[in-house]
């Protein structure tokens, strides 16, 4: 039987999900969701839907980790068994150990961990659904995360890829493009300090494509920080708006009285 070829870019540049090559897919960042975890955000990016909770920073345990000049940021990348198609086994894959280690280190460089010796910051990643991209969703709404929990941080760490398709280098590949495609370039960067904390790569790109790869991604790591200061603002402004209408309406039964 013949396999049918799945069409990823039209004549015209278009792909499959109607985006440009250039264009991200929708991102939206809740701020907070959890109200037991220290901090929190819950990230849906594209077909992903991400929750992330951290605690900390926290006693350590096994207290033999526990490193004299620093915070541990220990960070947990799992996939729940109904986030793809076919059940995933809950244990820990290597990929998700992979994912859990790269993901630390593109948050380290932005924490002040050297502020709590002894400790740990304690970052859970759960995937809900994935649709390709979940390492760099999961870093982005890390990073918003270990702000709201009030983590001290130098900044946030704003994450993207970029990859090739049909020979087309695009930005933000969808688990279709990433599978069928021909390369996948994640990166993580400190947009302040432009720090790239993330480089991974998947396949074979020319020393040219590559190039229009890491603009491209940089770029979107530039939107997406913009995305993840928005949400960050906007939990503040919808507290200082409670705070408000909480003290107006104290002082309305003040003068009721
Ligand atoms: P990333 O999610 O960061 O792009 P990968 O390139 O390893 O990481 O994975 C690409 C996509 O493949 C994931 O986002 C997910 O949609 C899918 N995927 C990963 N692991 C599994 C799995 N065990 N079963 C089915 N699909 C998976």
């Amino acid at each position: 039987m013949s396999k049918k070829k799945v069409k990823l870019v039209s004549k015209k540049g278009i792909r499959s999900d109607k985006r440009k090559p250039d264009e991200l897919r929708p991102i939206s960042i809740e701020v907070g969701t959890l109200d037991k975890a220290d901090g929190s955000a819950y990230i849906e990016w594209g077909g992903n839907k991400i929750l992330v909770a951290v605690y900390g920073p926290r006693e350590l345990h096994p207290r033999h980790l526990a490193m004299s000049d620093r915070a541990l940021l220990r960070c947990r990348y799992h996939m729940a068994p109904f986030s793809v198609d076919e059940r995933k086994n809950p244990a820990p894959s290597r990929r998700e150990i992979e994912l859990s280690k790269v993901t630390r280190e593109a948050l380290e460089p932005a924490t002040f961990t050297e502020l709590y010796p002894r400790t740990v910051i304690d970052v859970f990643i759960e995937i809900l659904q994935a649709d390709g991209g979940t390492r760099c969703a999961g870093i982005t709404a890390a990073s918003v995360a270990l702000a709201d929990a009030g983590i001290p941080m130098r900044d946030l760490v704003a994450a993207c890829a970029a990859g090739k398709i049909e020979n087309k280098v695009v930005l933000d590949l969808n688990d279709v493009e990433d599978k069928v495609g021909e390369a996948d370039l994640p990166i993580a960067i400190l947009p302040q300090s432009e720090e790239i904390s993330l480089m991974q790569m998947d396949g074979r790109m020319t020393a040219e494509e590559f190039q229009e790869a890491f603009k491209m991604a940089s770029e979107g790591c530039m939107k997406v920080y913009e995305i993840q200061k928005d949400a960050l603002k906007k939990k503040y402004v919808t507290i200082s708006a409670d705070i408000e209408e909480e003290s107006e309406s104290e002082e309305k039964e003040d003068k009721q009285e």
